[in-house]
C-alpha cells in the first residue's frame, strides 16, 4: 500500500506548479487535504489533492492542467499528516512545487491575491463573496466530488502592473522567486500587502529582474478535450492552422478528419495580446466565429469574425474553427461539455483503502 501511496503522490506532484501560465486552479493545501468529507478518511491526507485535480481536469477537458497550491510552514509539523507527507510537504517546497508561506501566514488571503493578480480561478470548499474572479466550490461530495463555477462577484480584474516585471528574491536560494523561470514559463506573482512587491516565502523585498511580456496560456480543444496548450506574449503573434508557414505557428493539422481538413486553412487564425488584451484575426478562407460569453453561465452568442479585423476576446470567449474545433483560455473551462474519454486519473494508483479506511475511536 505504500508503494501504491508513493505512486499516486508522485502523479499529483506533477500536477503541482506555481507558474500561473500552467495552472487551472488555485488551491489551499490544507483545506483540500483536510476535506475529510469527500472520503470519511483521516483528518488530513495529501492523496485528497487528487481529487481536486481529477475534477479540475474533467471541466477543463485537459488531463495537463496544474494546480497552484499554497501552504504555511506549520502545515511541515502536523501531525495530522504522516511522517512520509510531512517529509513530500518539505520536497514539494523545497523543489517550488507549491507555494510555502511563512508559519502562521494567512493561507486564505495569499490565494486570493495569487488569483486576483493572475486571473487563475480559485478552489474554495466555501464560498468567497466579493472575489472578483471565478471560483470553484466542490458539489456532489462524498463519492464523486466535482467542481462547479460560482456565480461570478464581477470581471476578473486586468492582469496587474507588478506582473510587468520580472521579480528576484535576496534570500540565498529562494526557490519561489530565486532564479528566473525558465523559458517560457511564468513566475509566482509577488505579495503585495502594502503595494511594494515581497517575496510570498520570505517576506523580503524583491528586487526588480527587467521587464516581462504580457503572456496567456490558450488552449486547442476537440470535442471539448484539450490537444494542445500554447502561449501567447506581447513579443509577438501566433499563427494557428492546419499546417502554417510560420515554423512558430500552432499545428492542428493531425487532430483533423478529411473533412475538417478540408475546411480549415494552413493560417486560420492569429492571436496577438497588445495592452493586456487578447486579439483574434481571421485569416483563413473558409472563416471562424467568437463563442461569446459574458460569464461561465451566460448564454452564448455566435459572433463571426470579419477577415482581417483584429476583434477582442473576453476571458470566456472561444474561438470556433471548425464544428467542435475552438480555441480559448486554458484556465476556463469551454462553453460545451468535453464529450469523449475522460482525461485520466492522477488517483489511478491510489489505495482507496488509505482514504475510506474509518477512524479508530479515540
Ligand atoms: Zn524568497
Amino acid at each position: 500500500m505504500r508503494f501504491e501511496t508513493s505512486r499516486a503522490l508522485d502523479a499529483i506532484e506533477r500536477r503541482l506548479t506555481v507558474d500561473p501560465l500552467a495552472a487551472g486552479g488555485v488551491i489551499d493545501l490544507v483545506e483540500a487535504a483536510r476535506s475529510v468529507d469527500l472520503d470519511g478518511g483521516r483528518p488530513a491526507a495529501l492523496l485528497r489533492l487528487g481529487q481536486f485535480i481529477d475534477a479540475l481536469s474533467r471541466q477543463l477537458g485537459d488531463g495537463n492542467t496544474g494546480l497552484y497550491a499554497i501552504t504555511e510552514r506549520g502545515s511541515m509539523s502536523d501531525t495530522d499528516f504522516t511522517s512520509n507527507e510531512r517529509m513530500v510537504l518539505r520536497r514539494w517546497s523545497d523543489d517550488s512545487l507549491i507555494e510555502m508561506l511563512p508559519p502562521g501566514a494567512r493561507v486564505n488571503a495569499r490565494v486570493r491575491e495569487v488569483a486576483h493578480l493572475t486571473g487563475v480561478p480559485i478552489i474554495s470548499r466555501s464560498p468567497l463573496p466579493g472575489h472578483p474572479g471565478p471560483v470553484y466550490l466542490t458539489v456532489g461530495a462524498p463519492g464523486g466530488m466535482e467542481l462547479t463555477l460560482a456565480p461570478s462577484a464581477g470581471p476578473t480584474p486586468r492582469p496587474h502592473p507588478v506582473l510587468a516585471r520580472y521579480w528576484r528574491c535576496p534570500a540565498s536560494d529562494c526557490p519561489t522567486l530565486g532564479r528566473p523561470p525558465a523559458n517560457g514559463a511564468g513566475q509566482p506573482p509577488p505579495a503585495l500587502p502594502s503595494g511594494a512587491p515581497i517575496c510570498p516565502r520570505h517576506g523580503d523585498r524583491l528586487l526588480d529582474a527587467g521587464p516581462r511580456p504580457p503572456a496567456m496560456t490558450l488552449a486547442v480543444r476537440i470535442n471539448g478535450n484539450v490537444r494542445s496548450r500554447f502561449p501567447v506574449t506581447a513579443l509577438r503573434p501566433v499563427v494557428l492552422g492546419r499546417a502554417p508557414e510560420d515554423p512558430n505557428g500552432i499545428t492542428i493539422g493531425n487532430w483533423l478528419d478529411d473533412e475538417s481538413s478540408r475546411r480549415v486553412s494552413r493560417n486560420h487564425l492569429r492571436f496577438e495580446l497588445r495592452d493586456g488584451m487578447l486579439l483574434v484575426t481571421d485569416v483563413s478562407t473558409n472563416g471562424a466565429a467568437i463563442l461569446n460569453r459574458t460569464g461561465p453561465s451566460a448564454p452564448l452568442r455566435e459572433i463571426d469574425l470579419n477577415r482581417g479585423e483584429p476583434k477582442a476576446m473576453g476571458e470566456w470567449d472561444e474561438v470556433e474553427i471548425y464544428p467542435e474545433i475552438t480555441v480559448g483560455r486554458a484556465d476556463r473551462p469551454p462553453a460545451d461539455k468535453p464529450t469523449g474519454a475522460a482525461p485520466s486519473s492522477v488517483m489511478a494508483d491510489a489505495p482507496t483503502i488509505a482514504l475510506r479506511l474509518p477512524q479508530p475511536p479515540r
